[in-house]
């Protein structure tokens, strides 16, 4: 004997039905002398649908003559689509009658204002009785001789209406004895409904027709029972949350049953337990693709040398903590505690209990908290009375997600990648359980976070393929544009070699902003952005916040204060900020340290390297100094690759600011030129250093010896040049004084015994900054272990070019 079962969306319409019926015909064919039984869901959605219906008739509402309107023409068509006119009549008038039927009970409900438990399971039960006679029908008209067989008259269940519990030796007897009678090949039955000692009809709770298919497999001793669904097996993960998700082609019969208790709906938790107790192989199938291998679950765990089978998760859980000092040592809490929720019939979906036993955490059923907490409550109002318990506490808004595998047993450290995997993606967990059994770790984390945690537990546990990093970049001038075009140049090697896939989900500028969760086409950036909405920062940080992605990653290539502000709010959601922005580091000490604090907290990444030297390792290597051990004793550096290069290229043959103006043009300046002239972007610079160095410094503790005359540092950038033309005698005797002494001039930034400065000086040859060219940078860090010859970084200091490549590293190293 053989028991195949189809799903609601495996008969959701006649094209679907004429699948199904051709797929039983081939299963027919493979047992020639056994017994094939087949059962069936309502068609996709109409459980739903009769249900609503109901609820609005009790509600006084007759909008659910419309509902049920829809459910008969949605059978009817199926009849007249499936079934030779010649032979419809009887089926039409067959489906009309039922439909009457469902008519007439809700009429009565709508006058009673009134839905009981046992009316609701009346109601739902037409579904698998339409849709079954209807396929029997089907194929009968075919030639394909069948019996249609009632449900209720085999599987006997208690009086729970809505989920009732199954008799097995009553139903097990009836089953055998019916089928053992019967002379038949083919028998059609409806899933989901049942009857209890007297008649009435049950149903066997939502999703319940894969457990009748599998109630009848265990109690006739089927050889096989497949569920025939519209998927092509079980997978790794729920294919709606997690894009990337594999089939399993085979599992046990324990970690099915883990993974569907914890939320896999594919198949319906207490379908395993009667075909495993007779070791009956399932197979999931996919209806609309039958010659997919599909999955076979079975007693035997193949390994597949991942210890972790699969992830999967449930919504709207409420999280019920029972506390108090006066549990400590007295047995009977725990025991009270479940008793008292399973008088009211509340399913407990995880416990956990610290050592402390001061605190019982249970799991359950958002939508039953309030009765629970009635419940508890009143079960322990002594206790709370005088003070040994508190209160039920409730939170909602939760979710549970699980990690399962056979083979999780003794393998040390998976856990410890689960909550590392969810830990730096900023998903705090409520509670943890880990069965004794460990074939499973379960988290109870926020509903808002299940996509993201499922997903960042997926890329960790099965895709070797890559992981995904998602950008947010602000600013694309200069820097951000050059940026974007080494980001889209090496998305293949990243992808290949270090098994990144970067994708921009958000651009902004100063006027618009643009978000795609595909990731914005690298090709055609500029459209697209010019397509987006209205540049709105606020707005661009609520979204980012919002969209919650793992491995999220905030650039910051603009220059601009507002967007420097923001990075706490995103750091507090531990989202990464990558910044070539200098102002977060160079503003006022305690917004940089609550910045280092924030990132150390939500583990994120806070990087800056191109705040100082651009491209060049300065920040990293004085990192890794100081994590070392070593103590900075003395920097020394010229930091400014515009003031290098104006200094070199300036001899009085062009004017000063001609030379300022040939550095602007070519990308060597901040925005605003007189930054770096002033010397406050070497003093922004060198305070970065003393404080990655460990000082406390802020911009007033800095001595500036500027050689910039003070009338060119008022009014506009405009007004900046003109002055620096009138000043050109100013300039011009600063030169000839160095070179008449044989001297190269300098601006050079200074940090030693706590304090920092910074000016122009006169160097000869012998000087380290002497053979400095071009924008070049160079930086000298004399430490305990450099206490002679210091530890130089030297390199090309200034440029957009550069610096991209210095924000790019960042990322590269925030995403890892
Ligand atoms: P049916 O109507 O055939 O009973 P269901 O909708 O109840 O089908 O179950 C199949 C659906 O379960 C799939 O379409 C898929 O979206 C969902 N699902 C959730 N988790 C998993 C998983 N781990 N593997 C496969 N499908 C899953
Ligand atoms: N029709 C029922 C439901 O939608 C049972 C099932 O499809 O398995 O829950
Ligand atoms: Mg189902």
């Amino acid at each position: 004997m053989q028991v195949l079962k189809f799903g609601g969306t495996s008969v959701a319409n006649a094209e679907n039905m004429n699948k199904v019926s051709s797929i039983v015909q081939q299963a027919l064919a493979r047992i020639p002398q056994g017994k094939t039984i087949v059962v069936i869901s309502a068609l996709g959605g109409v459980t739903d649908v009769l249900l609503q219906s109901g609820g609005l008739a009790a509600a006084g509402d007759e909008s659910y003559k419309e509902q049920l309107q829809k459910v008969e023409q949605r059978h009817l068509e199926a009849v007249k689509a499936l079934i030779p006119v010649t032979q419809q009549s009887s089926v039409l008038s067959w489906v009309k009658q039922r439909c009457n039927e469902i008519e007439d009970i809700c009429n009565g409900v709508f006058l009673l204002g009134e839905l009981s438990a046992r009316t609701k399971d009346r109601i739902v039960s037409f579904g698998e009785l339409l849709s079954s006679k209807i396929i029997s029908a089907r194929l009968n008209a075919q030639g394909v001789e069948n019996i249609w067989a009632d449900s209720r008259e085999l599987i006997r269940t208690d009086s729970h209406f809505g989920s009732a519990v199954v008799d097995f030796p009553v139903t097990n007897a009836l089953c055998s004895d019916f089928f053992a009678a019967s002379t038949g090949r083919l028998f059609i039955m409806p899933g989901f409904v049942a009857a209890d000692g007297k008649g009435n009809t049950t149903t066997l709770g939502r999703g319940g027709s894969d457990y009748t298919a599998a109630i009848i497999a265990g109690a006739v001793n089927a050889q096989l029972l497949e569920i025939w669904t519209d998927v092509s097996g079980m997978m790794t993960a729920d294919p709606r949350l997690v894009p990337n998700a594999r089939i399993l082609p085979n599992i046990s019969y324990q970690e099915a049953m883990e993974l569907s208790h914890f939320g896999a709906k594919v198949i319906y938790p207490p379908t395993i337990q009667p075909v495993m107790s007779k070791n009956i192989p399932v197979w999931i199938k996919n209806t609309f693709a039958p010659e997919d291998h599909g999955t076979l679950i079975e007693n035997d765990s193949h390994k597949n040398g991942n210890n972790i089978r699969g992830i999967s998760s449930i919504g709207k859980i409420a999280l019920l903590s029972l506390e108090g000092s006066g549990m400590v040592g007295i047995p009977g809490f725990s025991r009270r505690l479940f008793e008292s929720l399973a008088n009211d019939f509340i399913n407990v979906i995880l416990i956990t209990q610290g050592s402390s036993e001061h605190s019982i955490c249970v799991g359950i059923d958002e939508a039953l908290a309030d009765k629970a907490k009635l419940a508890v409550d009143k079960t322990f109002a002594y206790e709370i009375e005088t003070g040994r318990v508190e209160p039920l506490r409730i939170e909602k808004g939760l979710a549970i997600v699980a990690l399962v595998g056979d083979n999780m047993k003794s393998h040390p450290g998976i856990s410890g990648k689960m909550f590392g995997a969810i830990g730096r993606n900023g998903v705090n967990v409520r509670a943890i359980a880990q069965g004794s059994s460990e074939r499973n770790i379960s988290a109870v984390i926020s509903a808002a976070d299940v996509k993201k945690a499922i997903n960042v537990l997926h890329e960790d546990f099965f895709e070797t393929t890559y992981k995904q990093i998602n950008l947010f970049v602000a600013g694309t001038g200069n820097v951000g544009s050059k940026l974007l075009a080494q980001l889209k140049q090496q998305q293949q090697y990243l992808q290949q070699n270090m098994r990144l896939q970067v994708r921009i989900v958000g651009m902004a500028n100063s006027k618009k902003m643009v978000f795609s969760d595909e990731g914005i086409d690298l090709d055609n950036w500029r459209d697209h952005l010019q397509q987006g909405e209205a540049s709105d920062l606020g707005r661009f940080v609520e979204t980012v916040r919002s969209k919650n992605l793992r491995n999220s990653v905030f650039v910051d290539v603009t220059a601009n204060e507002m967007v420097a502000q923001v990075y706490d709010q995103l750091l507090a959601k531990s989202i990464s900020v990558v910044a070539c922005n200098k102002v977060a580091c160079s503003s006022a000490y305690a917004y940089y340290k609550k910045l280092k604090d924030l990132a150390r907290e939500y583990n994120a990444f806070f990087l800056f390297e191109t705040n100082v030297g651009a491209g060049l390792p300065v920040i990293g290597t004085l990192n890794d100094l100081m994590r070392s051990g070593d103590v900075v004793t003395r920097i020394q550096a010229v930091l400014s690759g515009t003031l290098n290069f104006v200094f070199n290229n300036y001899d009085g043959s062009r004017s000063f600011a001609q030379v300022v103006k040939q550095a602007q043009d070519e990308g060597y300046t901040e925005p605003d030129p007189r930054l770096d002239l002033s010397g406050t972007d070497v003093m922004r610079k060198i305070m970065i250093l003393a404080r990655e160095s460990g000082e406390r410094l802020d911009m007033e503790d800095i001595t500036n010896n500027s050689f910039m005359p003070a009338s060119c540092m008022v009014g506009s950038v405009e007004d900046f040049y003109k002055e620096m033309e009138k000043q050109e005698a100013h300039f011009k005797a600063i030169y000839q004084q160095a070179a008449d002494a044989g001297k190269k001039l300098k601006f050079v930034a200074k940090f030693e015994n706590g304090k920092a400065s910074v000016g122009l000086q006169h160097v000869d040859a012998q000087s380290d900054f002497y053979h400095l060219y071009g924008k070049d940078n160079v930086v000298l860090f004399y430490t305990n272990r450099y206490p002679d010859q210091p530890l130089v970084v030297k390199g090309a200091g200034a440029g957009a070019e550069v610096t991209a490549s210095g924000v790019f590293a960042d990322i590269i190293r925030a995403a890892h």
